[in-house]
């Protein structure tokens, strides 16, 4: 049985690091100076999820970043004071405006959903209507908002079940006339959800914009406030009736970029402004109520009571995406073929290559009916198969070059097309017709990191030499 309850002072403690506060008498939420064979640390004592190991205590320290004492190497802990949490966001009823456009907010995890009101350290989910409205009290000034909760999880855990399960609930609001769709989500896989979801929800009569944060709301710097008004006004009120990822534009709070979901990709593992548009300009800025279209050939927004959406949430996961790098032996792809998948992407070197090595094993793939696809890791740019007799072999084998599709975009398009057929020719199809700018036929001349925000060392180092 567990030791813990929800109103325990150790809270989520177990193991060593239970012992040692209970040892120097200190509870979650007891301020501290901890003594330890590193150094000494002052912080507040935070829960510890239940998943978490049993070696650590975790201080949040003054700097708003949190940290891991090893219970082990602490010498003493004294209490300095305590400042407990409050778990219950102050709920304010959210007003409703006759006349302002309804917007759903679905929840699926990530920082965004689980810290919006973490100010002393905890956990804190803020997602009814009400909290949300205590908590970034403009949203009430741009729509009607309902919350739903689909999922509470960490991006990296969302998969072909979750995109099939959001593409759902997206159709049933949609059906019933909602104006604009905002989806809370981690950053981490947002761009694969994205293009999950261009291709099973295609021709959206409204906005579906997809947001995160890189840092959660407890720290000054967070990007989860700003990234929710401009992502609720973009559904409330933006004509781009399209799947679009939408965060900060530069590091700074500028503006906000709205990416295509088929052109975006997270490119920082840290900075606030990390998602960029690949090989395109981005569709527009978003700058709290004003909208700045940049790419005007989007899809628009269709008069109320209209629509022509097209659900297809189909999947097949027997489908991986194989990143190829120098010295890869052709057994890597040989155990996709003996366990069953029916599909692998490619995301070869330069113009779309891999070495002889594994040729062998890329003509087993094609007579096992694997459908077999290339894609640059080089991510901007078009794969060019013609131009070296590497690619002309590899094609020769059976994989076809996908144009300007990113890896991971094409990763999810085989999954999607492999669940809708066994048909290779028809596969290839589905593959080779662009949907929803996954493949462009060219690259716009500033579409390569311009219009991105600019370079921020760069900026930063412009703005202090003409200070
Ligand atoms: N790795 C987590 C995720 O992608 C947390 C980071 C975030 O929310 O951006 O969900």
């Amino acid at each position: 049985m567990s030791t813990e309850t929800a109103q325990d002072d150790l809270r989520g403690y177990r193991g060593i690091s239970r012992e040692v506060l209970a040892r120097d008498g200190i509870r979650v939420w007891s301020e501290v100076r901890a003594k330890t064979k590193q150094g000494q640390f002052e912080g507040l004592v935070l829960p510890r999820s239940e998943t978490a190991d049993e070696l650590h205590i975790v201080l949040k320290l003054d700097s708003g970043y949190n940290i891991g004492l090893a219970a082990d190497q602490i010498e003493s802990l004294e209490e300095v004071g305590r400042r407990e949490a409050q778990y219950k966001i102050p709920e304010k009823k959210f007003p409703y405006s006759a006349g302002k456009p309804r917007v759903k907010l679905f929840g699926t995890g990530g920082t965004i959903a689980s810290r919006l009101d973490y100010r002393t350290g905890a956990v804190i989910p803020a997602f009814s209507p009400g909290e949300l409205y205590g908590s970034v009290p403009e949203l009430a000034d741009i729509c009607n908002l309902e919350t739903e909760k689909l999922y509470g999880i960490f991006s990296e855990n969302m998969g072909p079940e979750q995109w099939i399960g959001v593409a759902q609930a997206c159709a049933a609001e949609i059906e019933k006339g909602i104006d604009g769709i905002v989806i809370g989500h981690g950053t981490d896989t947002m761009h694969h959800t994205a293009a999950a979801l261009s291709f099973m929800l295609q021709n959206p009569p409204v906005p579906i914009v997809m947001v995160g944060s890189q840092r959660s709301s407890d720290r000054p710097s967070s990007d989860a406030t700003l990234n929710l008004i401009h992502a609720t006004y973009t559904a409330a009120r933006s004509d781009i009736a399209e799947i679009v990822v939408c965060m900060f534009g530069p590091t700074s709070d500028d503006y906000g970029l709205l990416h295509r979901g088929t052109r975006v990709r997270k490119m920082h593992s840290s900075y606030r402004s990390t998602f960029r548009t690949i090989g395109d300009r981005p569709l527009a800025t978003v700058e709290r109520e004003k909208i700045t279209i940049l790419n005007p050939g989007y899809h628009q927004r269709c008069p109320r009571g209209e629509s022509n959406l097209a659900l297809n949430a189909a999947f097949d996961d027997r489908v991986s995406l194989v990143y190829y790098y120098p010295g890869m032996k052709p057994d890597v792809i040989e155990s996709l073929v003996d366990n069953g998948y029916r599909g692998i992407v490619f995301a070869g070197t330069g113009l779309g290559h891999v070495n002889r090595a594994v040729y062998p094993a890329i003509e087993k793939a094609r007579e096992a009916g694997v459908a077999s696809y290339m894609t640059v890791q080089t991510i901007w740019g078009y794969t060019q198969m013609y131009v070296y007799e590497t690619g002309r072999e590899i094609m020769g084998l059976g994989v076809e070059p996908i144009a300007n599709m990113l890896p991971e975009v094409a990763y999810v398009k085989l999954g999607w097309a492999l669940g809708q057929t066994d048909d290779l020719g028809e596969i290839k199809k589905i593959m080779q017709t662009p949907i929803n700018g996954d493949i462009t036929e060219r690259e716009p001349p500033d579409g390569y990191l311009v219009y991105q925000g600019g370079l921020p060392e760069i900026e930063e180092f412009m703005r202090r030499v003409h200070r």
